[in-house]
């Protein structure tokens, strides 16, 4: 087989068999496949795109180029829980606890951060002496104690995902539904959970920017999770603003613990939490509906047993509990620098892509991946879309460190004088 053939096949647009597709991954992940043919392909893909068929082989080459994480020791069914980015998207820190707090196990592997938006990695690490990498044998510790585990994924879990994503991000290739698919669904498949609720984003801030193409890839990934056995439902969110006030490692951490605490309960960043957990919940068939799942969700909430549980899954890994109620013990910005609206009116539009940036530019994000963070720096959203505001009154205040501060575009939150007809809702689909 050589894989000149392959590029060529699908340049025209042809089908890959699965004994082609085997040949590539493993060619790209032991280096056998130069990369320059593994980019050629992957560009080859985004043009003519891949068959159900071919995108389940690549996510199954994938999942086995590396190693799988086995939780069946653990009792119960494992449910995860997957975001596919945005900014402000603090939802695993609050739906895992509740999740937890309900009696489900719930197991997650998480991301670092890349570029405008962020990742739960870098969200706990705000957390004094809590460990972000776990061991197989720690990661099962954690969730056997206290319910819930969330890490950095653990071993060498998708070789062949980590070296095709490197070039996909060096290539525009990024944005094709068979390649996404199979990059999550590969990682998810070899994470052990038996359950999957995926949140999948659409709008100016996230990978899919309509709604047809949002939904094409939560359809996609469902069917991919389906052939495999898993209990999987994808929610089709909103990103256009950032979701929550909190922009930021530590302030993330703040927010989390001020919805867990019942706080905010009627924002969008609440509302989506608890709708994801709830549906964790009707997955891992611990509630008959959603409205008692929503019903018991509240209730942990509201009696502190979620939040219990995040101070123990937080001793539990090393981490200061203290820094959970007390957020002084948390990493701090050293300047408060306050944003004023240069105009009276209402809020149009925030956009969420360029207040990823600007706080990456402060040190809240990765440039490059081995770009070191200031954890304590980050973005305080006052407004939201809809809000009247004054000429004057705070839209923003950058938390930031002693370095220069990133250029500030006005267009960034629009003001118009006249109140928008409506505000769109932050649940735009659902996939089962
Ligand atoms: N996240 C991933 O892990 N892979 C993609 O392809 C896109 C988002």
């Amino acid at each position: 087989m050589r894989i000149y053939d392959l590029i060529y096949k699908k340049k025209l647009g042809g089908t890959l068999s699965d004994e082609e597709i085997a040949f590539w991954v493993k060619g790209a992940a032991d280096g056998s496949v130069p990369d320059e043919q593994s980019a050629a392909l992957l560009m080859a893909i985004c043009w003519r795109g891949m068959s159900t068929a071919e995108t389940l082989a690549l996510t199954l080459n994938m999942r086995d180029s590396g190693d799988r994480v086995d939780l069946s020791a653990v009792p119960g069914i494992k449910v995860d829980k997957h975001s596919t980015g945005g900014v402000g998207d603090k939802t695993t820190l609050i739906l895992g606890p509740i999740v937890a707090a309900c009696g489900l196990p719930c197991a997650m592997f998480s991301g670092r951060g890349l570029g405008h938006t962020g990742g739960t990695v870098d969200k706990y690490a705000a957390i004094p002496g809590l460990k972000v990498e776990l061991s197989q044998a720690e990661f099962k510790e954690s969730l056997r104690r206290t319910g819930f585990a969330n890490s950095a994924q653990t071993g060498d879990i998708c070789p062949a995902d980590r070296k095709l994503y490197a070039l996909r991000d060096l290539t525009a290739t990024v944005e094709s539904i068979p390649l996404i698919t199979a990059s999550i669904m590969s990682k998810k498949l070899a994470g052990g959970a038996d359950a999957l609720v995926l949140d999948v984003k659409c709008g100016g801030g996230a990978f899919m920017k309509t709604l047809e193409d949002a939904r094409a890839l939560a359809r996609s990934m469902v069917e991919v999770g389906k052939a495999h056995g898993m209990r999987i439902k994808a929610l089709i969110t909103r990103m256009e603003e950032p979701l929550g006030w909190a922009i930021g490692n530590s302030l993330e951490v703040i927010e989390s613990v001020e919805i867990l605490k019942g706080m905010h309960g009627d924002g969008d960043l609440a509302r989506m939490s608890l709708r994801l957990a709830a549906e964790m919940l009707l997955l891992g068939g611990a509630e008959p509906d959603l409205a008692a799942a929503e019903a018991r969700v509240a209730q942990v909430v509201a009696d502190g047993t979620a939040m219990a549980v995040f101070r123990a899954f937080v001793a539990q890994n090393g981490g200061d509990p203290r820094a959970v109620d007390d957020f002084s013990r948390l990493p701090q910005a050293t300047r408060h620098i306050k944003v004023p609206a240069p105009r009276s009116g209402y809020v149009q539009a925030i956009d969420s892509r360029a207040l990823g940036i600007l706080a990456m530019e402060l040190g809240a994000g990765r440039k490059s991946k081995d770009d070191v963070l200031d954890l304590g720096v980050g973005i305080r959203v006052h407004v939201r879309p809809g809000q009247r505001v004054e000429a004057g009154e705070p839209l923003l205040t950058l938390h930031a460190s002693d370095r220069p501060l990133p250029t500030w575009q006005e267009n960034t939150v629009v003001i118009d004088a006249q109140s928008p007809a409506s505000v769109a809702p932050w649940l735009l689909g659902e996939e089962a």
